[in-house]
């Protein structure tokens, strides 16, 4: 059967639905810098696809450009400890 190569692209409908729910759970923040986040936003994968990471809305987070550029540089083990020391300074700031 002919596979139309659009069919694995989010439709923006599904993007804005995604958007929503992030920016519900975690506010419409860079989820790893903190900064606020206007335009430009990316649906980030935490795990990176390449290394397995899922499509699933918990592997995903908002984030702001420069952040989603400047991941690429870190191993994974370091961005975890990274993405640890952002969510802990982020929920500290909520409590
Ligand atoms: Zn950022």
């Amino acid at each position: 059967m002919w596979k139309n190569p659009n069919n694995n692209k989010k439709t923006s409908e599904e993007r804005a639905k995604m958007l929503g729910e992030l920016a519900s759970k975690y506010g419409l923040v860079c989820w790893y810098c903190g900064f606020d986040l206007e335009d430009d936003i990316h649906i980030d994968h935490i795990i990176p696809k390449s290394k397995g990471g899922s499509h699933t809305i918990e592997n995903r987070a908002l984030s702001c450009k420069r952040c989603n550029m400047a991941k690429w540089n870190y191993p994974l083990e370091d961005l975890k400890a990274y993405h640890n020391h952002i969510r802990s300074r982020y929920y500290d700031s909520k409590i």
